[in-house]
């Protein structure tokens, strides 16, 4: 028996035991319902989906409808420094470009591929990186792969940020200061302009900002927090990703013209991958052109993640944040793992989230709402949680009184 093997197995068991093992789970889907074979359908409470686009056929109707043939390339079989920059690429640069209000963007493979290939590109060892505690694993795999010293500093906080540039702007040539706009796990948003003041005090620091779950939600036009909180252009180095609210498959980075044309030079995850198919380029496009109009869909988001959170803060249940996401912070493991099976018995798709992801002792269910939600789905979403805890309200009428079972399945 190959021991290399079997030392793979020991670790497998070794989290199974932990109750962190991951496996792929087998999912059918229909719009925004999703079951297991088997299974009765649930209501969709983990996807990324946050503007309900994905499941939208009229738009992808429209797109078959009026694409150019030569757009529905399925492969760009090239880098696109060789043969793979075809015209649509630049078109959808110059959009995000325009509705950004920025001098430029450069289109990515994958938000993976930008926070990986960005940081190593424009640190280097007289570099400081102070980063959010807790950003994404994508940008903690990029300030592993460049040369830059890094300091994590405590979620959110300022006042220890300041603190760091203070005491280190003197002793290196520049630092990047990264975070997330609105952080996955916690559903908590930074303050942006306060950001912006903090890296305007010295003029070798840099800010880097992932609007990952920000890009299509937040702001008039779609284009994230820092449009809503209006910093696009001070901020250095602006991530969005196509995967999540806008229902395709890329990212970009918004940044001077400058700074594009350097990382076209140094970014290796840019430089040594195949550009991403024409035909996927051209459904984002036609989705960015869309998304300075779905201001209605992007309030109904905000009202059903206030109506969520309030819901469980009032049954003095744990639940952070800000946004459209919602995490029920449980604690240990076994328990969201528990809590995750009973919703899902019940009708609601909501995933288990745990450590390493969260740290120890704050496992959740992380709720990822979208806007195809209705706000009666949200109210029985939150009449099922209360009743599991006991907490059930003594106005139970809050979902209608009616059971999951005949609403929704
Ligand atoms: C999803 C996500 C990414 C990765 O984006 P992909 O396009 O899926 O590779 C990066 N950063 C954050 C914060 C994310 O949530």
């Amino acid at each position: 028996m190959n021991t290399l093997y079997q030392d793979m197995e020991a670790r497998l068991a070794l989290l199974e035991a932990e109750g962190n093992l991951r496996s792929l789970p087998r999912l059918e889907h229909h719009g925004r319902y999703v079951n297991t074979p088997g299974s009765k359908p649930m209501l969709n409470l983990s996807s990324n989906d946050y503007l309900g686009l994905a499941a939208r056929t009229d738009w992808w109707q429209d797109f078959i409808d009026n694409v150019q043939p030569e757009a529905l390339l399925p492969t760009s079989s090239s880098s696109r420094l060789l043969t793979g920059n075809f015209p649509v690429c630049e078109e959808l640069e110059e959009e995000l470009a325009a509705l950004l209000g920025c001098e430029a963007t450069l289109l990515l493979g994958c938000g993976y591929h930008a926070n990986t290939g960005i940081l190593p590109a424009v640190a280097d060892k007289s570099t400081l990186i102070l980063a959010d505690k807790l950003v994404h694993a994508s940008l903690i795999d990029g300030i592993r792969l460049s040369d830059a010293r890094c300091i994590r500093y405590r979620h959110n906080d300022l006042a220890q940020l300041e603190r760091l540039l203070a005491q280190h702007h003197g002793m290196y040539s520049r630092i990047i200061v990264v975070t997330e706009s609105i952080f996955s796990m916690d559903g908590d948003e930074a303050d942006l302009p306060r950001l912006v003041a903090l890296k305007k005090q010295y003029d070798n620091v840099m800010l880097y900002v992932d609007e990952a779950h920000a890009f299509g939600v937040r702001g008039r036009r779609g284009m994230g927090c820092a449009e809503e909180q209006g910093c696009i252009p001070d901020i250095d180095l602006l991530v969005g990703t196509f995967g999540k609210a806008a229902a395709s498959a890329g990212a970009f980075v918004a940044c001077k013209q400058i700074v594009r044309r350097y990382l076209v030079n140094h970014m290796r995850p840019f430089i040594f991958t195949t550009a991403l198919p024409p035909v996927n380029v051209a459904w984002t496009l036609h989705v960015v052109r869309r998304l300075p109009h779905l201001q209605e869909e992007r309030r109904h988001l905000a009202t059903l993640g206030g109506l969520l959170r309030q819901g469980l803060r009032q049954a003095e249940l744990q639940c952070p944040g800000s946004s459209h996401i919602a995490p029920l912070i449980v604690g240990e493991s076994t328990e969201a793992v528990k809590l995750a099976a009973h919703l899902q018995r019940q009708g609601f798709y909501a995933l288990p989230v745990r450590p390493p992801t969260v740290p120890p002792g704050t496992a959740r269910i992380r709720f990822s709402l979208t806007a195809a939600l209705k706000a009666e789905e949200v109210e029985s979403l939150l009449h099922n949680v209360r009743l599991y805890f006991n907490k059930a309200l003594p106005t139970p009428c809050l979902c209608n009184g009616k059971a999951m079972d005949s609403q929704y399945i």
